[in-house]
């Protein structure tokens, strides 16, 4: 069994097959879909296919560093409103995203911190995205951790020493279809780092993996992401899925 610990499928990309899609993944071995929330344009279908598949496809709340722009503060106030009315798995996704758009930089750090403080508050972890941002998003919860701030950093293609300065504050890596990407060097990161850190994900319907790569991603593609992790650390595919599925339960307290 694997847990897909990142998953946007509510999105619109699966209006025409979702409930397949699901089967599919079911009969894959993904026991769990954990669903990073975007903002209130998705929280509704978000919510209600947790609704509709309970303990199976489960929300987290936040606010997507690509969804902070003006009027931010009332998307942040939406949020909170759910926060308050019942429980989630986590605060997420949010971080920083310097790639698509910079203009909205203090916004998306005002916007990380205020979640930041819901995670601490409301003892949640945090997703973190943190595309061309990784040190600063590190330099941020690094401040945190000592008041037992924990959680992820999703899609994580870094380097192996912003690997180990991540695991070292006790994040863990949540590692997808960029694992099977040749050039990306992924796997020589991680067979150095203890497997004890390490989240799978596919970030659907993002990032297919090989030989999926460019059409459109779902969770019954992870355990090629599985296999490849496997592959990369020697280890024997029954033991990544063992330690994988044991840390997500572990960190989203499944
Ligand atoms: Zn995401």
């Amino acid at each position: 069994m694997l847990i897909d610990t990142h998953s946007h499928i509510y999105s619109k990309e699966f209006d025409p097959d979702r409930a397949a899609m699901i089967r599919r993944a079911l009969d894959a071995g993904i026991s769990a879909i954990l669903m990073p929330a975007i903002d209130s344009e998705t929280h509704p279908t978000m919510l209600q296919l947790e609704a509709d598949y309970p303990g199976r496809c489960l929300s987290m709340i936040g606010l997507h560093p690509c969804s902070v722009k003006d009027g931010f503060q009332t998307e942040l106030d939406q949020v909170e409103a759910l926060l308050k009315q019942r429980s989630f798995i986590a605060i997420g996704e949010t971080g920083l995203d310097f790639y698509w758009d910079l203009s909205f930089k203090a916004q998306q750090e005002a916007a990380f911190e205020r979640q930041i403080e819901w995670a601490l508050e409301y003892r949640l972890p945090i997703v973190i995205h943190s595309r061309e941002s990784t040190d600063a998003c590190l330099e941020i919860i690094k401040k945190h951790t000592p008041r037992g701030l924990r959680g992820v950093f999703h899609c994580f293609g870094g380097s192996l020493s912003q690997a180990r300065a991540i695991t070292e504050e006790g994040f863990y890596l949540g590692v997808g279809g960029v694992l099977t990407f040749k050039k990306a060097g992924l796997d020589q990161v991680l067979k150095e780092i203890p497997l004890e850190h390490i989240v799978l994900e596919t970030d659907a319907p993002y990032l297919a993996p090989v030989p999926n790569r460019g059409k459109r991603n779902e969770p019954a593609y992870l355990p090629l992401i599985a296999q490849k992790l496997a592959e990369a650390t020697g280890t024997a595919p029954e033991e990544i899925a063992r330690i994988t599925t044991g840390n997500a339960k572990k960190l989203f307290a499944l």
